[in-house]
């Protein structure tokens, strides 16, 4: 910041009175100044009310998740046979858990999408709740 901004921002008259500026420079130098001012402060005012949308979302955003969690929760809890099923969705006993095996056709040696599901819905219902 030049000696002049300081002194237009800080000590006008002082500025004025020491500067050789005409009183029409001193105007034109500190119009300028006010406007840098005035616009810098309406670009901090928008990014504290972007920030503060933000900060909004991710409280919604956050009550979202924690509400299919608990759904998730709830629909895993529901279906019999959930518990222990070693990477298997309940009604699924592959060999190697979430593989087709032999004997399946096409399928065969390729994800299941049941199971693939299942272990999704299951780690998404013990998904720790981030603060
Ligand atoms: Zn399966």
């Amino acid at each position: 910041m030049s000696i002049m901004t300081r002194g237009i921002i800080g000590q006008p008259y002082n500025l004025a009175m020491h500067s050789g500026l005409s009183r029409r420079q001193f105007y034109s130098h500190a119009q300028v100044l006010l406007a840098d001012h005035d616009s810098a402060r309406k670009h901090w005012q928008n990014e504290s009310n972007n920030v503060q949308a933000l900060v909004a979302e991710v409280g919604r955003l956050k009550a979202e998740n924690e509400a299919l969690r608990e759904v998730m929760s709830c629909v895993v809890n529901e279906i019999p046979g959930h518990s222990n099923r070693n990477g298997n969705a309940p009604g699924h006993c592959h060999a190697i858990p979430g593989v087709w095996d032999r004997g399946n056709g096409a399928k065969t040696g390729t994800e299941c999408g049941w199971c693939k599901v299942w272990n999704a819905a299951v780690a998404m219902s013990k998904e720790a709740i981030n603060d």
